[in-house]
């Protein structure tokens, strides 16, 4: 019979390198390659099939920590691949095999895709889990000197100015960090509206090519950054940040015209709840001046 010379630490590690069955999701560098976890090698190491969404980053993922494919299947997988690509994965998990999924970079779900799949394989009572690891969104937030307490991530806002606007115009009330990715080349336009719809005093952050060589977080009020960026030829990749806005000394006149503005879209009720949010006000007070002024 073989000695076996595991201590009860090394039988700890090889148990965790057991990949049980199920759909593994596989957070994976946002720019240092050495950000990867050691439970992700594990997954990636040890999983039956490998499904990505760009198959040429895997490779190259696992070929710089020294993982080999070892003729295990590679799938191309995105939130476009479709049902019949969606059901081939789900009858592998059925079979009892372990799947990692990785998107191109960070956590898949977080403006990448994943959705899809989670949502199917939730359905289907099959099993999931993820070794969590690098997010862009995440690193910002504890880079960018805003509150951390409450936050929202808000994604990529809409290209097109109007769109862009109007989405920016109804995060403004919400009394949380807002978290936005963007691309380098939209991210004047993106400041400039953000002026516009949030005002110049906030304060914000704007981090760049985080993790990386050239990493930076530029901080300060929106007009600042707004400035300091137009004048920049802004490469590689960007989140920007944004702080709650600061509740105004409220009055009746300045809470009335917010009632009057929001009543057109809004039903009381709504009303004086966002009311009440942005102006920092008693919600029984914006409640009873809003009663007032919708049956006046
Ligand atoms: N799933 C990824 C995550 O967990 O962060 C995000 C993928 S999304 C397609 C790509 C966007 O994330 C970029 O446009 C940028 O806004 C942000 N991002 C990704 N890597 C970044 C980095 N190293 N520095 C700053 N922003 C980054």
């Amino acid at each position: 019979m073989r000695q076996t010379t595991d201590t009860p630490d090394s039988a700890w590690k090889r148990d965790l390198r057991a990949i049980p069955p199920g759909l593994h999701f596989v957070s994976t560098p946002i720019g240092a390659a050495r950000d990867i976890t050691l439970r992700a090698l594990d997954v990636l190491a040890g999983a039956n099939v490998l499904v990505a969404e760009d198959t040429r980053t895997l490779k190259h993922l696992m070929e710089i920590h020294g993982i080999a494919l070892g003729g295990r299947p590679l799938i191309a997988y995105h939130d476009h691949s479709g049902e019949g690509q969606t059901q081939r994965l789900l009858a592998l998990l059925v079979e009892g095999k372990s799947l990692a999924y990785a998107s191109e970079a960070g956590t898949p779900l977080i403006s990448d895709p994943g959705f899809e799949l989670a949502r199917a394989v939730a359905a289907a009572g099959l099993p999931m889990t993820a070794a969590p690891g690098p997010c862009a969104a995440i690193c910002a937030l504890t880079l960018s000197g805003l509150p951390s307490d409450r936050f929202l991530f808000a994604g990529f806002a809409p290209s097109a100015g109007s769109a862009r606007r109007s989405f920016l115009a109804e995060l403004a009330g919400v009394q949380a960090t807002l978290i936005f990715y963007e691309s380098p080349k939209r991210l004047a336009d993106l400041l400039a509206d953000m002026v516009a719809t949030l005002g110049p005093t906030r304060q914000a952050a704007v981090c760049r090519e985080l993790t990386k060589r050239f990493e930076e977080v530029l901080r300060g009020p929106l007009d600042d950054l707004a400035a300091q960026v137009a004048d920049r030829d802004i490469k590689g990749e960007v989140v920007v940040l944004v702080d709650r806005a600061v509740p105004v000394e409220a009055t009746e006149d300045s809470i009335a015209a917010a009632l009057d503005e929001a009543l057109q879209i809004m039903s009381v009720k709504d009303a004086a709840t966002f009311v009440s949010q942005t102006t920092g006000t008693s919600r029984k007070i914006v409640y009873r001046i809003a009663l007032d002024r919708s049956q006046g």
